[in-house]
């Protein structure tokens, strides 16, 4: 199984060999030759742990790991760092199944994946005979930068330079950030958004004469964002698990479609359950949900990506993006593969902040025609290739309340997104295939909101809204969030968006 470009231009190479460059040198992101046939036993597979179905799933996207390998860096991703012995629970609540992805150290989804990326780059590291260290560079607006923090903390051959907006993330995740533990670790806060962070982590690894002085001081760079493909396969395992749950729960027969509906913002999550579907777990329709940075809903409602908007700061900051750089894949995909056109898109967007996906990839997407009027909305939102939608802080707030009172379970801002948009479907399209929505954060990670949601009183800062929270619901409060305001900040750098490369280099000695 090789790995090849999005746009068409690099040599295809190892899965290991794209881990270790994370994007390719014709700017496009790596993604797998064909999807394996694999072949499910759903109710066989009811009896395997996470760690075995990852396996399962994963071992024909990783053939250059051996099985024994292989199962070794998924034990160690996965049976200890997670709080729950089956690592992401899937939980009925009402006419809806949530699959809770944040049991892991930070409390965030981010961790599925980012507790295997460090295992398979250091085994990657091992098997292309590398001989420098790594720097691990991560623009994150929140979650991933402390997700990766974490997984690589004190990792043999690794610096971890994690730079994240320092108005655009919530008082939780600064502190995560700021506390950071381990010798190879290094936060740096900017003044700009996300955007601004990404674009100056994507300038870095493609910029000569930085890369020339890295190797000076014995580095090689690659990106731990969800553009490397290290951190999306792991994610196509817990599709997989959601299904195989549904089916030993009796919620379906083997063979019977889902949906899943996800909170998006780089696009990686629901992509990996695009993945799913290609080798085999029965999806029906997928569910994209934006909160009011709607540039994801616009875009599968008109085909024209347009990025030229102002960014806001929501409830919801994970999927506060207007760059969604895992959407590229499915562009490649649902464009036969055609790295040409994917390139000119890219170009566009990098120019221009805009493009406009051709009619043949419209009709792929199900895109509405422009002379298409109400009548027909229902019958193209039905058949639109990802349902896009979103909503704004109100309705955020509003499910949280809604839900709690109705059956004591408490959603995040992001997967109440995911519920929210999730209705207006249902409503829409009237499709009631059972539904897997993707629970990406602890509702302790945005405690504030969601006190605010369930009427509880104000709290003056995050920290203190946790223990409301706690004594509230009386739901336990993660590991990773106990005693976090207590915990000292060993990092307080802050660079310009144009000063992030001299922030960079001044940790890696
Ligand atoms: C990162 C994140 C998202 C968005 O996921 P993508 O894979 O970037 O689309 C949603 N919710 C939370 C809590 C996140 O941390």
């Amino acid at each position: 199984m090789k790995y090849i470009s999005t746009r068409g231009q690099a040599e295809p190479c190892s899965v290991t060999h794209a881990i270790l460059q994370g994007i390719a040198e014709d700017g496009g992101l790596y993604v797998p030759e064909r999807f394996p046939d694999t072949q499910f036993d759903w109710e066989k597979l009811a009896g395997y742990s996470y760690a075995e179905l990852a396996q399962y799933v994963l071992a024909p996207f990783l053939p250059e790991f051996s099985e024994a390998e292989l199962a070794d860096c998924l034990k160690e991703a996965y049976e200890g760092p997670f709080e729950r012995a089956c690592v992401a629970p899937l939980v009925q609540v009402g006419d809806v199944h949530f699959l809770e992805l944040f049991h892991g150290r930070t409390a965030a989804f981010k961790d599925m994946a980012l507790s295997l990326l460090p295992r398979l780059l250091t085994a990657s590291i091992r098997k292309e005979h590398e001989q420098k260290k790594i720097a691990i560079l991560t623009a994150t607006s929140g979650d991933t930068g402390i997700a990766a923090l974490k997984g690589f903390e004190n990792v043999p051959g690794t610096d971890i330079i994690v730079f994240f907006p320092e108005h655009g993330v919530s008082p939780v995740q600064k502190q995560q950030m700021r506390t950071a533990e381990g010798d190879n670790t290094h936060v740096i806060g900017i003044e700009g958004n996300f955007d601004d962070a990404q674009r100056g982590v994507k300038r870095m690894l493609g910029d000569p004469a930085f890369l020339a002085e890295i190797d000076r001081r014995g580095y090689r760079l690659t990106a731990a964002n969800s553009i490397n493909i290290g951190r999306l396969l792991p994610q196509v395992a817990y599709y997989v698990w959601a299904y195989v749950r549904l089916v030993a729960s009796g919620a379906l027969l083997p063979g019977e479609p889902m949906n899943i509906a996800v909170p998006s913002g780089n696009f990686g999550n629901i992509l990996a359950g695009y993945y799913a579907q290609r080798i085999g777990v029965p999806i029906k329709n997928r569910i994209c949900a934006s909160n009011r940075n709607r540039i994801l809903a616009d875009f599968f409602e008109t085909g024209v990506y347009d990025a030229r908007r102002p960014l806001y700061v929501t409830n919801a900051p994970s999927m506060d993006i207007l760059v969604s750089s895992n959407l590229e894949r499915l562009l490649f995909e649902l464009a036969g593969r055609n790295g040409k056109s994917v390139a000119s898109w890219m170009k566009d967007l990098a120019y221009d902040g805009c493009y406009e996906v051709d009619a043949a990839l419209k009709e792929a997407l199900g895109v509405r025609s422009a002379n298409a009027g109400g009548a027909d909305e229902k019958q193209a939102s039905r058949s639109a290739f990802i349902y896009g939608g979103s909503c704004d802080e109100g309705d955020i707030e509003r499910a949280i309340g809604d839900v709690y009172r109705a059956h004591g379970y408490v959603m995040d801002t992001h997967t109440s997104a995911a519920y929210n948009v999730y209705r207006t479907y249902v409503k829409q399209t009237g499709d009631t295939t059972p539904v897997v929505i993707t629970a990406t954060a602890s509702p302790y990670k945005f405690a504030g909101s969601v006190c605010r949601a369930l009427g509880l009183p104000e709290a003056t800062d995050e920290f203190l809204a946790i223990d409301t929270l706690a004594k509230a619901t009386g739901i336990p409060v993660p590991a990773g969030l106990r005693g976090l305001a207590e915990r000292i900040v060993r990092h307080t750098a802050i660079a310009r968006p144009d000063t992030m490369e001299e922030a960079a280099l001044s940790g890696l000695r």
